[in-house]
């Protein structure tokens, strides 16, 4: 059985990961579920686009055979559930745990409840979502043994831009700009033989500034234990990984800089 866990507001990211999931197993089943526990900002999780219709119709068309949409009540009964005790240490502290504290906390124990519930042999994410991956592998090896992940790469925009629910959000000034995430990826990712990553870092941080978009982060990690490296000759797996903000709305992505 394959599993591909969303939020819904489904788009071809989406589809690709459930598309794969279908190719891989007999059983596909994706779940919509926008977890509040996984929320730090009250109006990030109001303003969550929700499109039920519309992501039934795309699975439809994809041919996954089971969705599952749980009420907050069915994944978090008020009682009979024991405490999830993992300890995720560095994996979940840089980045996205840095600027969403208890971001990581929340999508663990959605993840551990899902898996429980669902109980796959294969889980299908989206690189997009780097340290997700990485926090979640830790989680299934620690608790759900059984489980097999799949790690797809991140569907793109004509322009670049990862696909993302949140996109439908920004207004056409951003959208415009919204771009330049991944220019300042690809310049980074092209720069690993002939720069330092503090170099790189640098001169991202400063393509990203540009009016209407602030930069959050822009690192580069190890791809294994996603702590920043010094010099590339230290890992042979590095990955930029950036979170910016346009308005309200708030951007990830990542790039594979060097892989063995
Ligand atoms: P979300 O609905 O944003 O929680 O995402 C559900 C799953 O889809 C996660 O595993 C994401 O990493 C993955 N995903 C989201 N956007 C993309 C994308 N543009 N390409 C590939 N996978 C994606």
């Amino acid at each position: 059985m394959g599993f591909v866990p969303t939020m819904g507001a489904l788009h071809e990211g989406h589809v690709a990961l459930v598309r794969k999931s279908i190719a891989a197993t007999d059983l596909t089943v994706c779940s919509i579920f926008v977890n509040p526990t996984q929320f730090n900002e009250a109006t990030d999780l109001e303003k969550y686009p929700r499109t039920p219709e519309k992501d039934i119709l795309l699975l439809t068309q994809a041919g996954c055979q089971v969705l599952f949409m749980p009420p907050v009540e069915e994944v978090y009964p008020t009682s009979g559930q024991q405490p999830l005790k993992v300890e995720f240490g560095n994996l979940a502290a840089p980045m996205e745990g840095a600027f969403r504290p208890g971001h990581f906390n929340g999508v663990a124990q959605v993840m551990h409840r899902l898996l429980d519930l669902v109980k796959p042999t294969k889980l299908f994410m989206g690189q997009k979502d780097f340290q997700q991956v990485a926090v979640v592998n830790h989680l299934i090896a620690t608790t759900h043994p059984q489980v097999q992940m799949v790690m797809l790469p991140t569907i793109r925009e004509a322009d670049g831009l990862a696909m993302s629910s949140r996109n439908t959000r920004l207004n056409a000034e951003q959208r415009a700009i919204a771009p330049t995430v991944f220019k300042a990826l690809t310049d980074a990712a092209s720069k690993v033989h002939s720069h330092f990553p503090a170099d790189i870092q640098k001169e991202a941080l400063e393509m990203l500034a540009v009016p209407g978009m602030e930069p959050e982060y822009f690192e580069i990690v190890d791809g294994k234990t996603l702590q920043p490296i010094a010099l590339f000759e230290d890992t042979d797996y590095a990955v930029a990984c950036t979170a910016v903000r346009l308005g309200n709305v708030r951007l990830i992505d990542n790039i594979v800089m060097k892989e063995a």
